[in-house]
């Protein structure tokens, strides 16, 4: 089967059955280490609604919540300044689903973006929601691009743990789905794309040019087009092979933001920006919001700190994990970035 589709399959059946994150469970994101992270995605989103004229409909909208934590932390500070929104959550597990109704009672909840309102304005947050989406990969052969897939391996390693499955390329001659970036590449070249990634932006840019409203989209990933496999596997927070445990292990790839910016300039989205994480948590003001909590909890000044850097520093998640945000419908460019070229 192609590589997307065992991707699909085996995150399906992962996060179905789990609350993956946390301490106790597989990997840890950006909202479980610092409350500071959803109250700067709070803190973004309250400023561009008070700038877009306070209107009264807005709703907050989040795709993959997890534990609800981000979305809490952000709706306390955005209530702080009187900005109290309808609660949107876009997620596929039943597990998850029935964490984030505990932790945001009165939530609504999507299976994907299409059913979203479509009469006011949005206010549309993902954290590593991207990076779980399927892959397709290709890769350039002797023989042209083919589809890279997962085969079963040949008998006599079927019965080693672990070896049951191996990446094979495809017969079907797949040049024609290779962007001209790409078609003449040396051979054993490999790229990814992400068609649920894609089908997002495109709905998403078109709700904000109508709708109104911005998104600010974190992820793993990069902001300049690139080749190689991305694919990879975490299970109790170590690397393990993508195709040993399927269904038990978190695949992710890293996200193409450059795909993502070209599909939101196409549909013609006015103010489009990206930056990495460390850089936009710094211009948002981590740092004061760091000072504040440790004078005010200063037994807790250390433990601050060392989430400050985990979040921001370039050896951790600060440069790895980048900033995406977009806006449209007559709403404000969002503050933390570069100004526009
Ligand atoms: N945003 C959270 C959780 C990230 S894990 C955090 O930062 O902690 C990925 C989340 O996306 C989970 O909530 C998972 O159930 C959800 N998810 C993954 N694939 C999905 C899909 N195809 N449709 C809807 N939700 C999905």
């Amino acid at each position: 089967m192609p590589v997307a589709r065992f991707m699909g399959e085996s995150n399906a059946r992962y996060y179905a059955a789990r609350d993956p994150l946390g301490a106790a469970g597989d990997f840890v994101t950006a909202p479980d280490i610092s409350q500071m992270f959803g109250e700067m995605v709070g803190l973004w989103l309250v400023d561009l609604w008070v700038r877009a004229g306070r209107p009264a409909d807005a709703i907050y909208a989040e795709l993959g919540p997890g534990r609800g934590t981000l979305a809490r932390d952000a709706l306390r500070v955005m209530r702080g300044q009187g900005l109290e929104p309808q609660v949107h959550l876009v997620e596929g597990s039943p597990a998850l689903r029935k964490v984030q109704g505990e932790a945001l009672p009165g939530a609504a909840f999507h299976d994907d973006i299409a059913s979203l309102p479509e009469d006011r304005p949005l206010l549309l947050v993902a954290n590593e929601f991207l990076d779980a989406l399927p892959v397709r990969q290709l890769v350039r052969t002797e023989a042209g691009w083919r589809e890279r897939m997962v085969a079963l391996a040949p008998e006599d390693t079927a019965d080693v743990p672990g070896a049951a499955f191996v990446f094979t390329a495809g017969t079907q001659p797949m040049d024609a789905a290779v962007s001209e970036r790409w078609r003449g590449a040396p051979v054993g070249t490999l790229i990814e794309t992400c068609p649920g990634a894609a089908a997002a932006m495109a709905e998403l840019a078109r709700r904000l040019t109508t709708q109104g409203g911005a998104a600010l989209l974190i992820d793993y990933g990069h902001l300049a087009p690139r080749a190689g496999s991305t694919l990879q596997a975490v299970r109790a927070h170590a690397k393990v092979d993508p195709l040993a445990l399927p269904g038990e292990a978190d695949l992710t790839a890293h996200v193409d933001f450059a795909m993502l910016a070209e599909i939101a300039q196409n549909a013609g989205v006015p103010w489009i920006a990206g930056t990495t994480q460390g850089a936009w948590l710094g211009a948002v003001g981590i740092e004061a919001r760091a000072q504040a909590l440790s004078a005010r909890a200063p037994e807790r000044a250390e433990e601050v700190a060392a989430a400050h850097r985990r979040l921001v520093h370039g050896d951790d998640m600060g440069d790895l994990f980048k900033v995406f945000a977009l806006s449209g419908g007559g709403w404000p460019p969002g503050a933390g970035f570069a100004p526009q070229a």
